[in-house]
């Protein structure tokens, strides 16, 4: 995937079209290779889609498919591709009635993008002047170019192209899992997964350090005489046993889903006071119908000094909720101490642990905290699970 446009390495544009494309790719089946941002520049174009094309069965390219001098798409498929641009009667006729529609003259300049190469089809652009390129390459594959501007090149992609991708088979059978970890590192994850596994090219297995979790995500590829579903079952397995005590969820499971579906199973609900924490429990937790109430206590407010099992205590009792949870943040030194407590029918329960990094980082953790301990006392209380 190339994304031209010198607006993109100078950092004035953000390469959003090659995400969005990967990720409509990965949903197919389609081992993303590389993604690159290049300049508006004939050299570099023309040799990085040389490497892509010796790489890829298809390379996708946005940008540059405008009609000034520094948009320079067509020129570098066509010198990659050996071949010589021409202008194509039908587009130039397309083009021209574009401008009589809107009442200006026609500027010559635009008649680039009429021109077509023998190994392309264009792709009608309903939202712009710069229709895109089809290539079929001599060796099978595909090269497609797209306009820059995300309104015009997200149709062309989904209601041209990918369907002509499928039909040429794109993507293979595939099957994946993500595990969402907490009260580990990611470091800590991979050292126990092994690089061996984290190396391996089918199943992938990838870690991600994400907000709420530390996320372990298979994903399996069908082999010949070997279903995708098949080899991810044997490398979940391999995942649950190196980290499975750290597993709070599946996929795209939120932490307010998995604690509600863990309240459920006791018909509980709960209630939360958080001192310190800037609200970082509550926002995490979402408006979940099992949360019947949140209050914050600034730290150096009334009551923020209160003993935390007590706080629970008033927080459960005040809502009319099965469970009171209670968190403090409180900053020390370069890390957090995140207090903890809570009230319910089993008893009271207190702990203390210390988040990595203070200030907001610091509060966003102790909200994390909160959500993982509360998980811990549920699935204690849910042994069946
Ligand atoms: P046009 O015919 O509209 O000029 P073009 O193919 O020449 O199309 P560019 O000139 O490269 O497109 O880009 C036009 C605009 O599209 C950019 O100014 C930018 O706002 C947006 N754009 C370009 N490339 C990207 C990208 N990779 N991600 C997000 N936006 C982009
Ligand atoms: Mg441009």
């Amino acid at each position: 995937m190339l994304a031209i446009g010198t607006e993109l390495i100078v950092g004035e544009t953000r390469d959003t079209n090659s995400g969005e494309l990967a990720r409509s790719l990965a949903e197919a089946g389609v081992d993303v290779a590389w993604i690159s941002a290049l300049p508006d520049r004939l050299e570099t174009v023309t040799s990085a889609l040389r490497a892509a094309v010796a790489a890829a069965d298809v390379v996708i390219t946005t940008g540059g498919l405008g009609p000034t001098p520094d948009d320079l798409t067509r020129e570098a498929i066509a010198e990659a591709c050996g071949e010589e641009p021409a202008v194509d009667p039908e587009l130039v006729a397309w083009l021209r009635h574009l401008f009589e529609r809107r009442g200006v003259p026609f500027p010559e300049t635009n008649v680039k993008q009429a021109w077509l190469i023998p190994s392309a089809t264009p792709i009608p652009n309903d939202r712009g002047t710069a229709p895109g390129w089809w290539v079929d390459r001599a060796d099978g594959g595909v090269v497609v170019a797209l306009p820059g501007p995300p309104a015009e090149m997200r149709p062309m992609w989904q209601e041209w192209i990918t369907p002509r991708l499928k039909k040429r088979g794109l993507g293979q059978e595939r099957a994946t899992r993500t595990y969402r970890l907490t009260g580990i590192g990611e470091s800590a994850v991979a050292d126990r997964l092994g690089e061996r596994m984290l190396r391996a090219e089918n199943p992938i297995v990838a870690t991600y350090a994400r907000a709420d979790a530390v996320d372990v995500r298979i994903s399996a590829a069908s082999e010949p005489r070997r279903p995708a579903a098949s080899l991810l079952a044997r490398t979940e397995a391999l995942v649950l046993a190196a980290v499975g005590e750290y597993v709070w969820g599946y996929d795209n499971d939120t932490w307010s889903e998995v604690l509600g579906r863990e309240l459920a199973e006791k018909n509980w609900d709960a209630a939360l006071v958080e001192v310190g924490t800037g609200g970082s429990a509550a926002r995490l937790l979402g408006e979940a119908a099992w949360l019947k109430a949140a209050r914050e206590i600034a730290a150096g407010e009334p009551g923020a000094e209160l003993p935390l099992a007590g706080l629970a205590r008033q927080a459960g009792r005040s809502a009319g909720a099965w469970i009171g949870l209670a968190v403090r943040a409180v900053e020390n030194g370069e890390d957090t101490q995140v207090e903890l407590a809570a009230v319910g029918p089993w008893g009271v329960t207190e702990t203390s642990e210390t988040a990595f990094l203070g200030g907001s980082e610091g509060r966003r953790r102790a909200g994390v905290a909160a959500a993982s301990y509360l998980h811990r006392i549920l699935r204690a209380a849910n042994p069946a699970r």
